[in-house]
């Protein structure tokens, strides 16, 4: 009898069998460190208990490649994700590589709304317990998306949902000091402070005719009880230097579409010079414009955790710290506030007995390695360590939380290096007479201003070159076959023999061939080479978008961001693994961990993983 309120509501308690945490980019030998200064207690008993060892990850280690060949347990040859972007062999342009998003388009015959696709191929593991009916819940985890609809399960998005400009993310700085100008990932809307009143716009996705739509921000100085008030959509909220607002709402409207959002807001200063900084504007899970989970009901419920959590996948705003839009100290403070939340579902959800299997991610441990890797050679290694021992504190609570029979394994996608130094890898290629521009001493941007009857090769995404193929590329000039391996094998050979004019040291580490390795259903969207760096060196934030500036190839990296893994070497770029059991490979790999879980429910196995529990 004492079920029957539960089999009411249509729901039986179910024991989870199985919990995997995931921190992205947590290096194994930063956890080894904090271990052994005792600041990570309970990682620390999991490793005398059981394993906590480095976890193989992907070519290239980084986080759309690997948590796709976490679900799939198979790696970027099969699931077709090679990398955060592709390009177009049609025009040359860059695309997302794991998923599209198709903003809402306005036409005469009105607005169709927005739409997202997955490009990855392959069965996640999810789907496979869903088929047989074991429900299992996923919270955050990345490059899932859009959201696996699952019959069982409760699905809340992570990394891959935008924002509602439809964007990975873009932040507004409202400031009295500088001119109004795009940065990458934001923009900066100038104030003119004259009196107390200032009214200004807070712009949303494009409408009809690629004009942004806004709403009015209305902004109240009161300089004698310093604070800000701040009006949107009916709501007021008054703000002192340092504070941070709570969600305000808020909604676009064109040609009978309804885009709905919400936003909050930081006052930065105030005195001297007025800086407020809007989040980017978060999908409402309420009437979300693009997918971000299921069921309906559950769904609003988990995002209102916590006062609130972000919807937006890049949770953590990255792009307004290196535009200098952000101080790194309330970049932290947020950061570890949004961890803390997303702490708060998973043990909600642990209590609320809905599934056999969870897996919740937390991408607060990469982003903070991204901002503070240099701090790392403080003897209290910085900011960094307060992300871990947050970590860890998860680690433990979530073991407290668990019955005893549950296994619990934490894990990270990949590792960590520094990076100081990056390479222009298109004036390197046209150094090399490769690559050559329309027109001399003009930056090429998004491969426009190419000359591509005399480029033979180019580079776009992270540490990625494509020949200039006949038949493959619109307006290819490389012959397939022997023509085509000979570029290839003299990039390769000319790129290992490249030094450093600072400090001597040898910037590429290996280069691996893909595109002849990749299965024909997904050939189309591989690089023909991949870069792997040495430790200190990326690729430059230029070549990503397929640019190629002027100058010397090898130059220092400019940005904030400090840390990096993305076009790192993979065998020297390990993520970790922590099992309270011993696990039965002592070589563990990420593509390993699909075939663990359907392992653990009785499932038959698929691909290549070996299971390890
Ligand atoms: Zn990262």
């Amino acid at each position: 009898m004492a079920s029957w309120p539960l089999r009411l509501q249509g729901a039986a308690p179910v024991t989870p069998k199985l919990v995997i945490l995931g921190f992205d980019g947590v290096d194994p030998r930063l956890v080894e460190r904090w271990i052994a200064s005792g600041h990570l207690p309970n990682l620390a008993r999991m490793k005398k208990q059981g394993t906590l060892c480095p976890l193989g990850t992907s070519s290239p280690p980084n986080s759309p490649v690997a948590w796709s060949s976490f679900a799939t347990g198979s790696g970027p040859e099969k699931h077709g994700v090679f990398g955060f972007l592709r390009r177009d062999a049609k025009n040359y342009l860059p695309a997302l590589a794991p998923y599209t998003i198709v903003p809402p388009r306005f036409g005469p015959a009105g607005a169709s709304p927005p739409r997202a696709v997955s490009h990855r191929r392959g069965s996640a593991f999810w789907q496979t317990l869903d088929r047989r009916g074991i429900p299992a819940t996923l919270l955050f985890v990345p490059y899932a998306y859009p959201p696996p609809e699952l019959s069982h399960g409760r699905v809340l998005a992570g990394l891959g949902a935008p924002d509602l400009r439809f964007t990975n993310s873009s932040f507004t700085l409202y400031t009295s000091e500088s001119a109004e100008k795009m940065v990458a990932g934001g923009r900066v809307v100038q104030l003119t402070v004259a009196g107390s009143s200032i009214d200004t716009r807070l712009e949303g996705p494009r409408g009809p005719g690629g004009k942004p739509l806004s709403v009015p921000l209305e902004l109240r100085l009161d300089l004698r009880t310093k604070t800000l008030s701040v009006g949107m959509s009916g709501k007021r909220e008054k703000l002192r230097v340092g504070g941070r607002s709570g969600w305000f709402p808020v909604s676009f409207e064109a040609a009978g579409l309804v885009l709905r959002g919400r936003v909050r807001f930081h006052l930065l200063s105030l005195a001297k010079q007025l800086k407020l900084y809007a989040s980017p504007i978060q999908i409402d899970p309420h009437a979300p414009a693009l997918p971000l989970g299921a069921p309906p009901g559950w769904l609003e419920k988990a995002v209102g955790v916590h006062g609130g959590l972000p919807t937006v996948g890049w949770a953590h705003d990255t792009s307004a710290v290196n535009a200098g839009a952000l101080p790194k100290e309330v970049f932290l403070a947020d950061l570890l506030d949004t961890m803390q939340g997303r702490a708060e579902l998973l043990y909600r959800e642990i209590a609320a007995r809905a599934a056999g299997l969870i897996v919740s991610v937390f991408t607060g441990t990469d982003r903070a390695a991204h901002m503070f890797y240099r701090d790392l050679k403080r003897k209290d290694g910085g900011p960094l360590r307060k992300v871990y021992s947050l970590m860890d504190r998860i680690v433990g609570r979530v073991a407290r939380l668990l019955p005893p029979k549950t296994r619990l394994l934490v894990l990270s996608d990949h590792g960590f290096h520094s990076f100081d130094r990056m390479l222009h890898v298109n004036r390197w290629l046209e150094s090399q007479g490769w690559f050559t521009r329309s027109r001399q001493q003009a930056e090429v941007r998004f491969l426009r201003g190419v000359s591509w009857k005399e480029s033979v090769a180019y580079s776009l995404g992270n540490g990625q070159v494509y020949a200039n193929l006949k038949g493959r590329e619109s307006r290819g000039v490389v012959a397939p076959g022997a023509d085509r391996r000979k570029l290839l094998d003299d990039i390769r050979k000319r790129l290992l023999d490249l030094r450093d004019p600072v400090g001597g040291g040898r910037p590429v580490r290996a280069v691996y061939d893909v595109y002849d390795r990749a299965a024909s259903d997904v050939r189309d969207r591989a690089p023909d080479l991949q870069l792997a760096f040495a430790p200190g060196y990326r690729s430059s934030w230029e070549t990503s978008l397929g640019g190629a500036p002027v100058g010397d190839a090898l130059v220092a990296n400019p940005k904030a961001w400090c840390g990096d893994h993305a076009a790192s070497d993979f065998s020297q770029t390990p993520g970790f693994i922590a099992s309270a059991q011993a696990l039965s490979h002592d070589d563990p790999n990420l593509i390993d961990l699909a075939n663990s879980v359907l392992h653990v429910f009785g499932t038959p196995l698929s691909g290549n993983g070996r299971p390890l529990l």
